[in-house]
């Protein structure tokens, strides 16, 4: 082992002075031979958390990572610090895959970034290699339900049992409590140290406005406060990249649009100039962003809702890495939501995984629909407390409120008596239906017509029931449990259901008649 200390490594090989957050910590525990799972926003410095104990420690740290498209850049970057780097995925052909595999056997390299599929081929050399570490990158792929479930990292774990005596160390930018739980569980890292950086990016500032004319708001946006700027506009079609950058150009907006369709070249271009010029704005599907690094940022668009928090915060979190003022700017009307409704209804996938995605779904219209700081339930939703923030919306302009106590009341006393017909599961949408008296199949098999609650909610419209649903998941108030989705009063609820404290809800502005909690009951 090399007698060099971390820091004169980070000072001679990367020209930084000194560590940022918890990355000493990070980086000694890897050093040392432990396991490490790090959590950590986007931009943090995840990277070096592995780069710098692979040049430390002896042999070759092998990096699994699934954004194969990433792999040349880290590569050069890694190079140009005069790190011997090198990366096998779908891009190489069989003589280039053959030198670098070589290359690992002969102890030449310090880096090999691979992909997941290429594992179970390479895993055969890593026999006849001195290993230093493996690294674990976009370690959240492996939680099933999640977001952006990749099922080849189930295949990691075998890392762990095969070559037990090399560290691992898995990283993520986002991961719930959940998905926390379930990396850990996957990936056999019970005994890692948890590395969990505050989620907390203080100079965005969070703004969501529901509303039609998106377009033209968004406009406004950048000619009030980021004309000139450089900022991104996400979309969620191709055909909508393509329109909203033609119209951004029409109203003298320099814009550039991204998205999959294009050729490698035209795309590769694209980003060349956003990350080289000034104030360019791309509008790009969400294929846009992995893995850029380019900190002045200032605002990010959404013209459309994102399919989940995850999502959000991720993109959102491409603005602002140097530390500015950025904005993080989301707007969304009614037909968004009806539509990524129907995607996930009509969409391939088991009933369960659709469950999962309609869950998503709901959790970002309940941070849309919060009357509370964004910033707050933002953390919450990835298991974090904190306090009004003052730098977004909600905080700054109060949005209308009604009070909703005795509402709540109503939902609350059924779910607790519906709750007592165990052996059932009843989600959102069968509590609601008992709530507006409806004799639903289901209803009347069960005999809950013959609940005290039955229809004592008719004064309430379905939309508004299902808004105040969302409200309450998303303050604590109820909560969604097992793959069922059943709802569930928890402790937070004492207060309300006793009489002691008024709730008031967000009115629901625009979500009329579309935001079903969950078909999927
Ligand atoms: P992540 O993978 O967490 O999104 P990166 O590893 O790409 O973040 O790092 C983000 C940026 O911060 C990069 O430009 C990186 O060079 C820089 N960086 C990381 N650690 C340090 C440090 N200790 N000092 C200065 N800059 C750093
Ligand atoms: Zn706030």
């Amino acid at each position: 082992m090399s007698a060099a200390a971390p820091l004169e490594v980070l000072q001679r090989v990367w020209g930084y002075e000194s560590f940022r957050g918890e990355q000493a910590d990070i980086v000694q525990t890897v050093i040392d031979g432990g396991d490490a799972l790090v959590l950590m926003p986007t931009g943090g410095g995840k990277s070096l958390c592995y780069q710098l104990p692979a040049l430390i420690r002896e042999g070759t740290a092998v990096v699994v990572s699934p954004l194969i498209a990433l792999m040349q850049d880290q590569v050069d970057a890694l190079e140009q610090l005069g790190v011997r780097a090198a990366f096998l995925n779908s891009s190489l052909d069989l003589d280039q895959r053959r030198f670098i595999e070589q290359q690992l056997v002969a102890g030449e390299l310090d880096l090999l970034y691979i992909a997941p599929e290429r594992l179970q081929q390479v895993a055969p050399l890593f026999d006849r290699t001195k290993l230093s570490l493996f690294a674990i990158d976009e370690a959240h792929c492996v939680a099933q339900w999640g977001h952006d479930f990749r099922p080849e990292y189930l295949q990691l774990d075998e890392l762990g049992r095969r070559w037990p005596e090399v560290p691992r160390i898995a990283l993520t930018a986002t991961a719930t409590v959940d998905t926390r739980r379930e990396i850990v569980e996957r990936l056999g890292l019970g005994n890692a140290r948890q590395f969990v950086s505050s989620f907390d990016r203080p100079n965005i500032q969070y703004r969501i406005a529901p509303g039609s004319q998106a377009r033209q708001a968004l406009l406004k946006v950048i000619r009030d406060e980021h004309d000139g700027e450089a900022g991104i506009v996400y979309c969620l079609s191709r055909k909508s990249v393509e329109q909203t950058s033609a119209w951004l150009n029409e109203q003298g907006v320099e814009a550039l649009p991204y998205h999959a369709g294009l050729s490698g070249d035209q795309r590769r271009r694209n980003q060349q100039r956003f990350l080289r010029e000034e104030g360019i704005v791309v509008v790009a599907t969400i294929a846009f962003g992995m893995g850029i690094d380019k900190p002045d940022v200032r605002f990010v668009a959404h013209l459309n809702l994102p399919k989940s928090v995850e999502g959000y915060y991720q993109e959102t979190g491409r603005g602002g890495r140097d530390g500015l003022p950025s904005t993080a700017w989301l707007a969304y009307g009614l037909q968004d939501v009806v539509q990524q409704r129907r995607m996930i209804d009509q969409g391939e996938g088991s009933p369960v995984r659709k469950r999962a995605q309609s869950q998503h779904l709901d959790a970002m219209l309940a941070l849309c629909e919060t009357v509370e700081c964004r910033r707050v339930q933002l953390l919450r939703y990835f298991g974090q407390e904190s306090t009004a923030c003052g730098n977004c919306d909600t905080c700054l302009e109060p949005p209308p409120t009604f009070d909703a106590t005795v509402a709540v009341q109503k939902l609350l006393s059924t779910i607790v008596r519906l709750g007592r017909d165990y052996n059932q599961t009843f989600g959102a949408g069968h509590h609601i239906d008992v709530l507006l008296g409806r004799r639903t199949e289901r209803i009347e098999s069960r005999g809950h017509d013959q609940l005290s609650t039955f229809g004592i909610g008719r004064d309430v419209s379905e939309p508004t029931w299902r808004s105040i649903v969302r409200q309450l998941l998303a303050s604590g108030i109820l909560a969604v449990q097992g793959e069922y989705g059943v709802l569930a009063v928890t402790d937070a609820a004492r207060p309300v259901l006793r009489g002691e404290t008024e709730l008031r809800l967000r009115q629901d502005l625009q979500t009329q008649k579309s935001a079903r909690v969950s078909k999927h009951k």
